[in-house]
């Protein structure tokens, strides 16, 4: 159950979405780089105000490999005339981790990575969607064999960046993300690591629901005890609430803690090297 109030966090009234509903949309193209989908899954899944309400009334989803009705040459030929008609005022969203080696992947023949800098020239803003975007994700752990980097090694500098990370980030932060854009016509205000302070700003152990058990010291100490049946902080099993910059329990989601599973930590950087999705138990 969320108690998130979209029109709160990027401080709009309903005034404002009334009037905007008429205006132009913000045109936003995907490009999908070494990624699962899931950021994408995520985006589909929003509540507050949900995928439909977005992509109808707010958002232009102009190009996405995976959610454009158009393939093929009809979809890259609307992608070069978003291009040409809204250069400067299109935004590029980036999911997965861009490869250096192009054996790896090709966008309709052409070099993935060229392809996203050649696109972020023009764009208003790039927004990375989910870690592997934001810091090289899965793709870009280990021995990196497909030699992957995070989009900021990859676009010019000058190219104004909002990282959303997260795997996948919570939905309403990526939407929300692109609806400050839309109706402030400037990006949300950053963290020094381009994260939106919205959703980045606390700890995912400063606004979670189990905090009052932490600070009685009250822990499960395994996935089926009794402390575990009684909601007991899971800091014990690992958890990396402390640690990790996410909004997951401030907009009040039922996400991994609330399902009686440890924080992952999925949106701070180097998450896959530091154990991904396995919690370790603390001895
Ligand atoms: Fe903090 Fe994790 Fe315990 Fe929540 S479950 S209070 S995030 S340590």
């Amino acid at each position: 159950m969320t108690h998130y109030n979209w029109l709160e966090a990027i401080n709009i009234t309903e005034e404002m979405v009334m009037k905007t509903e008429t205006n132009r949309r913000l045109p936003v193209i995907w490009i999908s780089a070494l990624d699962c989908t899931g950021c994408k899954e995520a985006f589909t899944r929003s509540f507050e105000p949900t995928m439909l309400d977005t992509i109808l009334n707010f958002i232009s989803l102009e190009y996405s490999e995976l959610l454009s009705l158009a393939s093929g040459e009809q979809i890259e030929a609307h992608k070069e005339s978003i291009f040409a008609e809204y250069k400067g005022e299109y935004i590029l969203a980036i999911e997965g981790s861009i490869p250096r080696r192009d054996d790896f992947l090709l966008i309709a023949g052409k070099s993935v990575r060229e392809e996203i800098r050649r696109a972020s020239r023009n764009a208003k803003a790039v927004i990375a969607i989910g870690s592997c975007s934001a810091w090289g994700g899965i793709p870009a752990a280990g021995i990196n064999p497909t030699d992957s980097v995070d989009i900021k090694t990859m676009i010019p500098e000058d190219v104004p960046l909002v990282l959303v990370p997260g795997c996948p980030p919570i939905p309403e932060a990526i939407i929300g993300t692109f609806l400050h854009v839309h109706f402030h016509g400037v990006l949300p205000e950053l963290d020094k690591k381009n994260r939106p302070k919205i959703y980045y700003q606390k700890t995912v152990h400063m606004t979670c629901h189990r905090k009052p058990f932490f600070d009685q010291k009250l822990f499960a100490e395994s996935y089926d005890d009794e402390g575990a049946k009684k909601g007991y902080c899971l800091f014990k099993l690992g958890c990396k609430g402390p640690s990790a910059f996410n909004a997951c329990e401030s907009i009040g989601y039922d996400r991994c803690i609330a399902a009686g599973f440890p924080c992952i930590g999925c949106s701070e950087k180097g998450f896959w090297d530091k154990g991904g999705f396995v919690a370790r138990r603390k001895k």
